[in-house]
């Protein structure tokens, strides 16, 4: 299965790494290399190598952290200290380090604690700056992304409207074909 890189903030990509959450739950990120690839592809470092299970576990658990603060902000509901803490630890390690090397050419360098600090920093930046008031969860069920709406109106519903806005619209004409039928 590809990554979707919809949520237009990286933070939300990386806890969109379990596609539908509340009803058949997929776990992206089943092996150390699909973290390293979610990292190359999410273009938070240029290659990522060796990650360990347990690299991975940590990894996963950021990444959760990271779901429940900014699940709770755009439900305006309590959240855990443990996990502001666990954002703060990833965070406090030195992240990915960035080389210009010519106008449209950087290199990005870091092994898995960098990459882990440079996603815990984003985190950061988005949950504790005014940007987690446009944190949004996306409606076209069964989808559990977020997202920022960042349109003027503030009025954007869904992650991606190529995938979950066409599902939601088709199946509401789906219906409505229904009805008519059975009118
Ligand atoms: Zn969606």
């Amino acid at each position: 299965m590809s990554f979707a890189f919809v949520s237009d903030h990286l933070a939300l990509d990386f806890a969109a790494t379990v596609a539908w959450r509340t009803t058949r739950r997929r776990e992206l990120l089943a092996e150390p290399e699909d973290f390293a690839r979610w990292a190359a592809e999410a273009g938070v470092v240029d290659r990522l190598e060796a990650v360990s299970h347990a690299e991975l576990a940590e990894a996963r658990a950021l990444r959760e952290a990271v779901y429940r603060l900014a699940l709770a902000a755009a439900e305006g509901e309590p959240y855990d200290f443990a996990d502001v803490a666990r954002v703060r630890r990833a965070a406090a390690h030195p992240p990915v380090r960035l080389t210009l090397h010519a106008v449209g050419r950087v290199e990005r360098r870091g092994g898995v604690q960098e990459v882990l600090a440079t996603l815990g920093a984003s985190a950061s930046d988005l949950l504790g700056g005014p940007d987690h008031l446009l944190i949004r969860h996306c409606s076209g069920e069964p989808c559990t992304r977020l997202f920022l709406d960042r349109s003027q109106a503030g009025t954007r519903r869904w992650c991606s409207k190529r995938s979950c806005g066409s599902r939601v619209n088709a199946a509401a004409y789906r219906r409505r074909t229904r009805e008519d039928e059975r009118s």
